[in-house]
């Protein structure tokens, strides 16, 4: 007889491991099956975004910020540092370290929690009397499990160009970009979206000449259209990326060295040689060796497996949450479905509100939104009222040496309820929740305006930003 379990959770990203946490705490018998091996060839928990996504990006963004504030910024506080360097290996090994302490940490909860932690790939094998049989590959030996529910946290895999498979050494992903070995002279990132953005600031302030190529027209098309235009501004003049917009990728040939991309743009073919390319063009959910067929698990035309609202797929007692679904491919949206999709199994009524997650870029300033953008109100013919304060006129912001920026609010013209927050400037990833707070209590731009904010504080920008949605700014 197989080894039976309440719950299998597929994949031990924030999805996976947060719903296999979540199940154990409820009383399900649980067991989480993960197949990422890291670059040691090590079982490493915590999926894309513990191993290769967001805790090494954001280590590497730290670093290198840290060579930019000595170099360039420490001067005007009496601070000379002379001769300042950065020796790559030592910060990817830093970097290696957190993220090995983290994904270690998982193994630890699985155990507090008492959660079964098998290494391989899970793949559906065949529905059973109660449940589903599941395959557990590792190494070439499988072993077989029975789940009387599942939930699959497959993740996301980079979408690589046909033109342009990855091979990590000339050509990488996320992966290949969060792991140079040295900074390279000339860098090219294909997509300036949210890893071309900030992968390509890491490696722009560490030295290279970074060219940044991204198909559509426009500039961060997904921000609000104030945002967008002031990091297009701040990313180009300050950080010194070249962005090209409205290119279209005709070839790329590898030479030994060197890649080389001819691409359109204006109307007119150019050409340019990189000592390295980074492609981030998106991803895609990654369902290959589930084999979904087995059990007629339905996905959608992009591959992604088909949800509802509360997150149940095609089959009876088969759950999918995370980037594997519908909705952003972030991770605390996968968590919060993880959750919830948990406490539905143990009988609760948990809610997630797609509507209200979060948006945010780590770049310098980093960049956070959530809800509605200008330009979509005003397509969708929406009245609003909007305020808008620069963080050049906050106390904190200029003590920090950071008063580039604003944060945006967009009110209803008639109920005053907050449509949309934006912020462009110093730590808008923590500013960006108390909008998020906001939105979800239904709250109005008066009512932010009328509540107290510590002086000095970055938040008294989000305070000003409230009161200029009714015109009563008091700093400007
Ligand atoms: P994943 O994290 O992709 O985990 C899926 C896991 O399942 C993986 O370990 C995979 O190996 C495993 N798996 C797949 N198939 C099988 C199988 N058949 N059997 C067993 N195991 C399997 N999001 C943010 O919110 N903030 C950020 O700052 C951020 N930064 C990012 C930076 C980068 C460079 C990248 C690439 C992504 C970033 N993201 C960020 C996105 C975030 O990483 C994802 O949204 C998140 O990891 C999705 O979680 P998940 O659990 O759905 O899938
Ligand atoms: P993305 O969707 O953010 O950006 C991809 C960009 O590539 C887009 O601007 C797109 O227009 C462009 N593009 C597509 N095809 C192209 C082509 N052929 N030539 C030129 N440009 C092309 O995707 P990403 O940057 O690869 O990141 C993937 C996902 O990972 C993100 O959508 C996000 O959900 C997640 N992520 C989040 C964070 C964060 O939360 N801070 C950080 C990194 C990644």
């Amino acid at each position: 007889m197989p080894q039976a379990f309440d719950l299998v959770v597929i994949g031990a990203g924030p999805g996976g491991y947060v719903a296999a946490i979540r199940a154990a705490q409820l009383g399900f018998k649980t067991a989480c099956i993960d197949n990422f091996k890291n670059a040691a060839g090590k079982p490493s928990l915590g999926g894309t975004c513990l191993n290769v996504g967001c805790i090494p990006s954001k280590a590497l963004l730290e670093s290198s910020e840290n060579y930019e504030r000595v170099q360039h910024k420490f001067a005007a506080h009496g601070i000379t540092v002379k001769d300042a360097s950065i020796d790559v290996p030592t910060m990817i090994a830093r970097k290696q370290k957190i993220v090995d302490q983290f994904t270690g940490g998982i193994s630890g909860l699985f155990r507090k929690n008492k959660v079964t932690s098998l290494h391989g790939t899970g793949a559906f094998k065949a529905a059973a009397a109660e449940g589903y049989i599941i395959e557990v590959t590792t190494d070439g030996k499988a072993e077989e499990i029975q789940a009387k529910h599942v939930i699959v946290a497959t993740g996301s895999v980079p979408r690589a160009l046909p033109m342009a498979p990855f091979d990590n050494e000339l050509i990488l992903d996320n992966a290949g970009a969060l792991s140079l070995k040295q900074t390279p002279k000339r860098l090219g990132v294909i997509g300036a979206g949210v890893i071309g953005l900030e992968m390509g600031s890491v490696w722009r302030r560490l030295g290279a000449e970074v060219t940044v190529l991204e198909a559509l027209p426009g500039f961060l098309q997904a921000a609000d259209e104030a945002v967008a235009k002031e990091a297009l501004k701040i990313f180009t003049k300050e950080l010194g990326l070249a962005i090209r917009t409205g290119v279209t990728v005709q070839s790329i040939e590898k030479g030994k060295k060197s890649v080389t991309v001819a691409y359109a743009v204006d109307g007119k073919d150019e050409r340019a040689e990189f000592d390295r390319l980074i492609v981030a063009v998106g991803r895609v959910p990654n369902t290959q060796g589930l084999n979904a067929d087995a059990v007629g698990l339905k996905l959608d035309a992009r591959g992604f497996i088909e949800v509802d609202g509360d997150c149940r797929t095609s089959l009876a007692n088969v759950y999918a949450i995370g980037d594997v679904v519908r909705g952003p491919m972030l991770a605390h949206k996968a968590m919060e479905e993880a959750v919830a999709v948990a406490e539905r199994l143990a009988g609760q009524a948990p809610h997630v509100n797609l509507d209200n997650v979060p948006w945010v870029i780590y770049t310098s300033p980093e960049i956070a939104w959530v809800g509605r953008t200008e330009q979509s109100l005003r397509d969708a013919g929406v009245k609003y009222r909007a305020g808008q304060f620069p963080f050049l006129a906050n106390g904190r912001a200029r003590a920090l040496g950071e008063p580039a920026g604003f944060v945006k609010m967009l009110a209803d013209a008639d109920t005053d309820r907050i449509l949309g927050v934006h912020i462009i400037g110093p730590f808008a990833s923590e500013l960006i929740s108390e909008a998020v707070v906001a939105m979800e209590f239904g709250a109005s731009s008066e009512d932010i305006a009328r509540i107290v904010h510590a002086h000095p504080s970055l938040s008294e920008v989000m305070h000003e930003a409230a009161l200029a949605v009714d015109k009563r700014t008091l700093h400007i």
